[in-house]
């Protein structure tokens, strides 16, 4: 019998694992791909559980476990972040492997898909043994050839950021002192470390690329009622860490009001907007929400997921919208920022109910895009704009003294300046992660109209699973091009 019941779930709904697998059979069943290519396609290729011990600052050992899985290595390196949490286990860990091989193909990254996991609570540790732990797992990593920048990339995910990134890279270095690609062996670094500017935000910037996006189609609005812009728009966001935080943010500074923010502890609700920043230095300060005073508590966390609202960002976990909760969420528009936050049983309801749903897959791919951003930084061991920026400037001047010269008027020192600019890197990863997103949306949307209204995730997996299916069955792996 399923023990998967949660607040949002009841037992008959699936986990994590057989969430990805149920969308992936209801995509592949409309890809047109043949069945033995999705066989191949659906499994994992390679899996890595390990136990090691760890000495606690009070002089005693613990266990401790994790696990990486690598779904697909039709193209390499893999990629994917690395999670700390209680409750990670090899099947979440493939579940979210899995994701990550639909993620680049739908963003055109070219990676295959990975995960891992250690299985503990990161606020139970000081930083002295987080950093023993994260070391330890990185060695095992390195021992199992499970990491490298030509074989598999991590990053970071739910309870783990730059400063853990910094620690495998190092233990990587250790192990491999002469590759000179050692930087791009781990992404999501902090910029002094080979980092790229921008990844940080990258998620939550593409989440909000992504509803903006959605909100401008013209069926969206007639499904919605919703008019195309972001500004005004009512927003509750679930989870305030990396990506909710930032999605947030972008959503607040393009006009939209934030009425809602939930967190592990509690939510807090305020029809008149929530300020981003004040919110987020009161969660600095005080690690929670709870006795934030611009707002009502609402002790339930859970429970603001059902608040009225124009658009609903799920940004902490998986499965928190299934069949318990799924009638009563009101939002018109619900944008996946985390991996997996609607259930296959509460995802066909929400559709027939006309919500659309951007699905994670799509929405949150920006942290993988601007991940690619950084690989190919550390690869190529420039930073972005160094070669081209002053020489953009100087064409750019030359051509703007030929337009005063014919116009017969000087700009001031200002329009000059906006005219001349070269970009910057965060500029530009900016604006590669925009132009994805715009692409990746649209092709989305064309999928689900080619196929007479499908709904917007079988769109974004099918068109996935077409596009793994041509490398894979190219390259004969997959034994079928030897006729
Ligand atoms: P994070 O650890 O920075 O933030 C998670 C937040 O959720 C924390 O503030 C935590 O307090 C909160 N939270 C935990 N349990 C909660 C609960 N029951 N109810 C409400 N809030 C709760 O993690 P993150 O990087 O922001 O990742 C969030 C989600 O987005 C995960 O599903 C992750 O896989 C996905 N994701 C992250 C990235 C990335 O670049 N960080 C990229 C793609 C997808």
């Amino acid at each position: 019998m399923s023990t998967h019941a949660n607040a949002a779930c009841e037992e008959s709904e699936p986990a994590f694992l057989g969430c990805v697998e149920q969308f992936f059979d209801k995509a592949a069943a409309v890809s047109g791909v043949k069945s033995e290519t999705l066989a191949a396609i659906k499994r994992v290729d390679a899996v890595l559980s390990v136990t090691f011990p760890i000495e606690l600052e009070n002089g005693k050992t613990e266990i401790v476990r994790g696990y990486r899985a690598q779904h697909s290595h039709h193209r390499l390196p893999v990629k994917g972040g690395i999670r700390y949490a209680d409750e990670v286990d090899m099947q979440e860990v493939e579940a979210l492997a899995s994701l990550m091989t639909y993620k680049c193909a739908v963003v055109d990254v070219p990676f295959g898909g990975a995960k891992g996991g250690v299985a503990i609570n990161p606020k139970k540790y000081s930083t002295r043994e987080l950093e023993r732990i994260t070391r330890r797992f990185a060695l095992e990593l390195c021992q199992k050839n499970f990491i490298g920048p030509g074989i598999d990339v991590p990053a970071p995910d739910v309870g783990t950021g730059g400063r853990e990134m910094s620690w495998i890279m190092d233990t990587y270095r250790q192990f491999n002192p002469t590759d000179i690609n050692s930087a791009g062996c781990i992404t999501g670094k902090p910029v002094n470390q080979g980092g790229v500017r921008g990844r940080t935000e990258a998620t939550g910037l593409g989440v909000y690329y992504g509803v903006r996006e959605f909100l401008k189609y013209d069926e969206v609005q007639k499904q919605t009622g919703l008019t195309g812009d972001i500004e005004g728009k009512r927003v509750v966001i679930q989870g305030f860490g990396n990506v909710g935080y930032w999605a947030a943010k972008f959503f607040e500074a393009n006009g939209a009001k934030i009425v809602g923010v939930a967190d592990q502890d509690c939510g807090i609700y305020n029809e008149q907007g929530i300020n981003i920043d004040e919110l987020q230095e009161y969660k600095s300060a005080k690690g929670v929400l709870g006795g934030y005073s611009s707002g009502t508590i609402v002790p339930e966390s859970i429970k603001l997921i059902e608040a009225e609202c124009d658009v609903l960002i799920p940004a902490a976990l998986e499965r928190q919208i299934g069949l318990k909760n799924v009638n009563r969420i009101k939002a018109k528009v619900i944008g996946e920022g985390a991996n997996g936050p609607i259930t296959p049983a509460a995802h066909d309801i929400l559709v027939k109910n006309g919500r659309v749903v951007v699905p994670d897959l799509l929405l949150n791919a920006g942290g993988v895009c601007v991940s690619y951003f950084e690989w190919l930084k550390n690869i190529s061991h420039i930073r972005f704009g160094r070669m081209n920026k002053k020489w953009d400037e100087q064409g750019k001047a030359q051509l703007l003294s030929l337009v005063e010269e014919n116009a017969g008027r000087k700009l001031t020192v200002t329009e000059r300046q906006q005219v001349i600019h070269g970009a910057e890197e965060h500029e530009l990863v900016y604006s590669g992660l925009e132009d994805t997103m715009i692409k990746a949306c649209e092709e989305t949307r064309v999928t689900a109209n080619e196929f007479g209204n499908i709904d917007y995730r079988t769109a974004a997996i099918a068109n996935a699973i077409r596009k793994i299916a041509a490398v894979s069955e190219g390259s004969g792996s997959l034994f079928t091009n030897r006729g």
